[in-house]
């Protein structure tokens, strides 16, 4: 049972896990793995660094962490939790945003893809 090879530490949570040294250095595979223990945590990890490095507003931030799994931060790790307990606080101004797209078909959009 000791199979318990913690080398990392999840930034967003704190969980201890095992990552692969030799996959990290396989870029691409699975890049998060150093840094959280899940994909969705690395997906908090960088909404929190942009809401951090006021690259998104707090209510942009609230949107994105809407699309994340944030199941039980509040036992993340305080320098997490906190961040996200602010977000969370934000009053987000549902400003009905005037929905320009509606001009553009659906189908325009799509065959814009080079
Ligand atoms: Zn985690």
């Amino acid at each position: 049972m000791a199979e318990t090879n913690i080398n990392h530490h999840c930034i967003v949570c704190g969980t201890g896990y095992h990552a692969c040294d030799t996959c990290q250095e396989i870029k691409g595979i699975a890049p998060w793995r150093a840094y959280t223990d899940t994909v969705e945590h690395y997906k908090i990890f960088s909404v929190l660094q942009d809401y951090n490095g006021k690259k998104i507003s707090a209510e942009d931030a609230k949107t994105k962490l809407d699309n994340c799994d944030i199941t039980g931060w509040e036992s993340f790790k305080e320098s997490s939790a906190s961040l996200i307990r602010k977000i969370l606080a934000t009053e987000t101004k549902k400003v009905a945003k005037t929905t320009k797209t509606t001009k553009k078909s659906k189908k325009a959009e799509n065959d814009d893809e080079k």
